[in-house]
């Protein structure tokens, strides 16, 4: 299997995920969710608070995955991605990066593929996993719905946990201020990583010079230790981006290539599963192909049994999203995460 990478590594700094326990329960099917528990941080719980730091709820996050499987997992992109690198190459992947597809074409027996690197290649399969912003999806699917801008965009920066007051361990921490939403997490023994979403009818273009003074004063109205996570905000790791949303309507398919993860559906961060909704189409396309005897069937059959999961994850996010934005009535936050994660235990 060749895979393209258009980045020089896995190395992003500044946005770090939470791994649910679905989503952990799908890398464990391929062998590989011990690997990543052990580089991150166990997480419990999803504790609310007001602006001010007081707790209002502290509410257990729901397991789906094998016994002796955390709830979920604080990580960093840099590790998660880093273990998922490390299997794919040693299942006999060969990786290139700085490296993309230019052209795709339908041949007799396969999908005729251009690189940049000036390589061409007949493949059984093309897989566009590239992302919101997919290449593959723009070269073999012009016309395809594109995702949106949300109305929110998303401060994100690291702090350290060894500093005067050391954060705590074991939950996703959410602050609901007056004007903006807050969250904390940790995600290694050394760091954890504070967000903020802004709600705005367009995204803005700012200088990165000016990234630490204006996301302090977006944290301004933050208590306790979303307070104190401002305070300790590491120099030369805020970043800014803008939320899309999208689910790209069916087929996800044609001939020989599929969009799978971001690129098929991309979805804001509210119940913070995009990630997941890419793992769980990754090993679910994986074990189909498997024992798959006619590849557009099981392209067909794959596509319908994902379709109205990503969906889901999607609307719902983008409910909450809208909610926050001071739109669509009286919100449900909690009701409609908790409606969520009862659907997401189901099988993926
Ligand atoms: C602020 C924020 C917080 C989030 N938090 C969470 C969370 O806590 N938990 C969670 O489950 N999800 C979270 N998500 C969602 C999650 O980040 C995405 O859904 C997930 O990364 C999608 O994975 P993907 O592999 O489909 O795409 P990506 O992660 O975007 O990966 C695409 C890959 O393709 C490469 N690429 C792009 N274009 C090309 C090209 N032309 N050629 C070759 N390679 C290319 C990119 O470099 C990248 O490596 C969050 C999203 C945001 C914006």
């Amino acid at each position: 299997m060749d895979v393209v990478e258009l980045a020089l590594d896995v190395r992003i700094l500044g946005s770090e995920l939470l791994l649910s326990s679905p989503n952990l329960r799908a890398l464990d099917a391929i062998g590989v969710a011990d690997d990543v528990v052990a580089a991150g941080v166990p997480i419990s719980s999803v504790q609310f608070h007001t602006a001010d730091g007081t707790e209002i709820a502290n509410v257990p996050t729901p397991s789906v995955a094998r016994e002796g499987l955390p709830p979920a997992v604080g990580i960093t992109r840099h590790a998660f991605y880093g273990q998922l690198y490390d299997a794919a190459v040693a299942a006999g992947a060969k990786i290139a990066h700085e490296t993309t597809v230019q052209e795709i074409s339908d041949a007799d027996n396969g999908v005729e593929v251009r690189l940049t690197d000036g390589r061409v290649s007949l493949y059984d399969l093309v897989v566009g996993a590239d992302g919101w912003a997919s290449t593959v999806r723009k070269l073999r699917f012009p016309k395809a719905n594109l995702p949106q801008y949300a109305g929110q965009c998303v401060w994100r920066g690291r702090v350290p946990r060894n500093g005067e007051r050391p954060l705590k361990e074991g939950s996703l921490r959410g602050y609901a201020g007056a004007n903006h939403s807050a969250g904390l997490i940790t995600v290694n023994d050394k760091h954890s990583y504070i967000f903020c979403l802004v709600s705005q009818p367009k995204p803005d273009r700012l200088d990165e010079s000016t990234f630490m003074d204006t996301f302090k004063g977006l944290l301004e109205e933050f208590g306790g230790e979303a307070g104190w996570a401002r305070d300790n905000l590491e120099e030369g790791t805020i970043s800014l981006a803008a939320l899309h949303h999208h689910v790209m309507d069916k087929p996800w398919h044609d001939g020989r290539v599929i969009l799978i993860g971001d690129a098929a559906h991309t979805t804001t961060p509210h119940i913070g599963y995009g990630a997941g909704l890419a793992v769980e189409d990754a090993v679910v396309l994986g074990e189909m192909l498997g024992s798959s005897e006619d590849l557009a069937a099981t392209l067909d059959e794959f596509v319908a049994r994902r379709y109205e999961r990503c969906k889901l994850v999607v609307d719902n996010s983008t409910q909450i999203s809208r909610w926050q934005q001071g739109l669509d009535g009286e919100p449900a936050q909690a009701e409609l995460t908790n409606q969520t994660w009862t659907a997401l235990a189901e099988p993926m």
